[in-house]
């Protein structure tokens, strides 16, 4: 990914591909109507100018549009690990056991990963397929199940916040004060990672999948200090709240086809 720009409800991310391709992607609720806009060319168009990282890509005198807008949907996490009745001998790996919110960009990794496990167990007991299926099973029962309650965890805090944005605006971060028992969205966890280094140590280890995802968990404390004295998450300058994206939208006139 080259880049991404979130707001309160919607995010912009340029994904770099061959030849000098890219693509410029606005994430929203899918059952945000207000945005379905975005997907006409005009609409689109007008939207990804009011964005620094989108006016940038898109300024003419630097790229040229080679399609038009397309819409990606279904793209959910999902954990489906193999029937036991499965015959042995049979293995399943990568997409079709596990996928992961694309935004993490954490699927190639699992993908190989899980390929490297199943690898593994043939070489170290070459004539027994059953241990083979034990291996890979713990394996993903274990780490690859930890990173997609991770990605699920994320999205679903990060949703409920931007389900707040559409509705009117509801606090993202729970009440602090006094000691709450909620624990803090990791989204936010993951946002503070701007204003302190060793969140943004954690924070890189956890995008990275250098830690396991749990460890996250360990600057929870930090966070919560850091929000006791007045921080909060916020939008980078030059990304427009979703109101200010609505009213772009909505002044646009796209012609009758
Ligand atoms: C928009 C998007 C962005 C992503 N960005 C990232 C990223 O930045 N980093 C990252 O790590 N991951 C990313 N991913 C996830 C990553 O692409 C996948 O997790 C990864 O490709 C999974 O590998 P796989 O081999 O399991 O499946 P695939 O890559 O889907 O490979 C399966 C192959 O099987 C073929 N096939 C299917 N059915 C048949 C059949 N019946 N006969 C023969 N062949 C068949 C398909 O054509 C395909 O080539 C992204 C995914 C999406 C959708």
């Amino acid at each position: 990914m080259v880049g991404v720009e979130e707001a309160d409800g919607y995010a912009l991310l340029v994904f770099p591909h061959d030849a000098g391709t890219f693509t410029v992607a606005f994430v929203h609720l899918p059952g945000d109507r207000a945005l379905a806009g975005l997907r006409r060319v005009p609409v689109f168009e007008s939207a990804a100018r009011i964005m620094s990282l989108g006016a940038a890509w898109t300024d003419p005198n630097f790229a040229e549009p080679i399609s038009g807008v397309t819409v990606m949907s279904g793209l959910r996490n999902m954990f489906r690990p193999l029937d036991p009745a499965v015959p042995v001998g049979l293995h399943a790996l990568g997409d079709t056991v596990c996928t992961t919110n694309p935004h993490f960009g954490r699927g190639s990794s699992l993908a190989v990963t899980h390929a490297l496990r199943l690898v593994q167990a043939v070489a170290e007991d070459p004539g027994d397929p059953a241990a083979w299926r034990d291996r890979v099973d713990a394996w993903v029962r274990g780490e690859l199940r930890s990173w997609f309650d991770d990605a699920r965890q994320l999205d679903r805090a990060r949703a409920a916040a931007w389900w707040a944005a559409v509705d009117g605006g509801a606090q993202a971060i729970p009440s602090m004060s006094p000691p709450s028992p909620a624990s803090l969205p990791r989204f936010v966890l993951l946002a503070a990672a701007g204003v302190d280094p060793t969140v943004a140590t954690a924070a890189l280890r956890h995008m990275q999948m250098t830690d396991p995802p749990e460890a996250l968990d360990a600057v929870e404390p930090r966070v919560t200090d850091l929000i006791t004295q007045g921080w909060r998450p916020s939008r980078s300058p030059g990304v427009p709240t979703r109101a200010e994206l609505v009213e772009t939208i909505s002044a646009v006139s796209v012609p009758v086809r």
